[in-house]
């Protein structure tokens, strides 16, 4: 399963919100939640269309798609050096394959903060800081062990040796690999580097209660600091969310949520974030039995997005039904989509979309 890591230094609110997203209660009803270890979490991902799915099939079930939160503690000042127990936790950061990297943004002087006061610019370069200096040390590894192999004359290690020299260069200007070019060629090279800093973020400021809709100073200079990174900036309130989480009903929620203006918590728009910045897709299976939502990578083809859901299913492969969840709900039915002839049959190149209604056929 793709999964998420939440970074930041000590006392920002990292397993506030941990805790909100692996919280049942603060999801509605359908979508269950289970934990697999203190620190990682499988979450169910909120989507609207599989309301209206549910409404007109009528399943015996409805199963939302899913993906892993892990919540990385322990980052501090020389992590990379061994600081504490920088060193674990970084190993677990090159695991994972996206992101939040959470800001305080919230004054609260019963809140110790590491470094005496709030300044979430200086807490970002302090942990951009220690994941650039586990990269290069990744990188110095990889030069290393590539100089021998370049000797015998390899051309793949020639390329790659050149790009990992830029990569350094560019580490040692204290700047984060996300932010280089690269040829298309070489994408498969630095994925192979397994770079922490070339893996995808979003930054989540935390503020207080007052500031969730309006943000605050605090937001507005992480907002200006990032602003070449073209990273999402989000503005969440830990604190209510945890709040939010200790309701029972529905109905409380709901209620809470009308109180501050808000429509929906801030964990569901962190979910659909963190999700986007995965690249991942979603499509359906939708049957009598269950309605069901499925994540695929963009650009997968009908056999793979298959193979999510068996093994077999990619490898019998034969052909898949599709139609669009767009058509389904507005004409109402399968039945429908067919007789007007929106339902179209798909062979094994076939692209699938966000939102296709899939049905495969295939051999056992
Ligand atoms: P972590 O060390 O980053 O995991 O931080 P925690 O989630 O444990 O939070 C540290 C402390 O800050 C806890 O006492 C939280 O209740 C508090 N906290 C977290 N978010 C907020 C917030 O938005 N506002 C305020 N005032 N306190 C918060």
């Amino acid at each position: 399963a793709l999964k998420c890591g939440i970074v930041g230094l000590p006392n920002v609110g990292k397993s506030t919100l941990f805790n909100c997203l692996s919280n049942s209660k603060a999801q509605s009803a359908n979508f269950p939640f289970c934990t697999i270890e203190p620190n990682v979490g499988t979450i169910s991902v909120p989507d609207n269309r599989l309301v209206e799915l549910e409404k007109l099939v009528n399943p015996e079930r409805v199963i939302p798609t899913t993906m892993e939160i892990v919540d990385i503690a322990g980052l501090v000042k020389g992590a990379s050096k061994g600081e504490g127990l920088g060193n674990q936790f970084l190993a677990n950061i090159r695991e994972t394959d996206a992101i939040i990297h959470v800001l305080r943004c919230f004054q609260d002087d019963n809140i110790v903060h590491v470094d005496g006061s709030v300044d979430p610019i200086r807490d970002k370069e302090v942990i951009d800081t220690e994941l650039q200096l586990k990269d290069l040390e990744t990188i110095e590894k990889r030069i290393q062990a590539l100089s021998r192999v370049v000797k015998s004359g390899d051309k793949d290690a020639v390329k790659s040796m050149a790009l990992a020299e830029r990569i350094k260069a560019h580490l040692e200007q204290g700047k984060n690999i996300r932010g280089m070019e690269f040829e298309e060629t070489e994408e498969p090279f630095v994925r192979e580097f397994q770079l922490i800093t070339s893996k995808p973020v979003l930054y989540l400021c935390n503020v207080d209660e007052s500031s969730v809709k309006t943000g605050n100073e605090f937001v507005e200079k992480v907002k200006e600091a990032v602003k070449d990174e073209h990273a999402e900036v989000l503005v969440i309130g830990a604190k209510i969310e945890a709040d939010i989480t200790e309701l029972d009903t529905y109905e409380e929620r709901k209620m809470f949520l009308d109180e501050l203006r808000l429509e929906e918590p801030g964990v569901n728009r962190l979910i659909r974030s963190a999700y986007k910045l995965l690249d991942l897709q979603t499509y359906f299976t939708a049957g009598v039995k269950e309605v069901r939502a499925w994540t695929i990578k963009k650009g997968w083809t009908a056999p793979q997005a298959a193979g999510v859901i068996h093994t077999d299913f990619e490898k019998g492969f034969i052909r898949a039904e599709v139609m669009k969840y767009d058509d389904f709900i507005e004409l109402g039915s399968e039945a429908k989509v067919k007789e007007v002839g929106k339902m179209k049959v798909e062979g094994k190149e076939y692209i699938v979309h966000d939102g296709d209604i899939m049905h495969f056929r295939f051999n056992v």
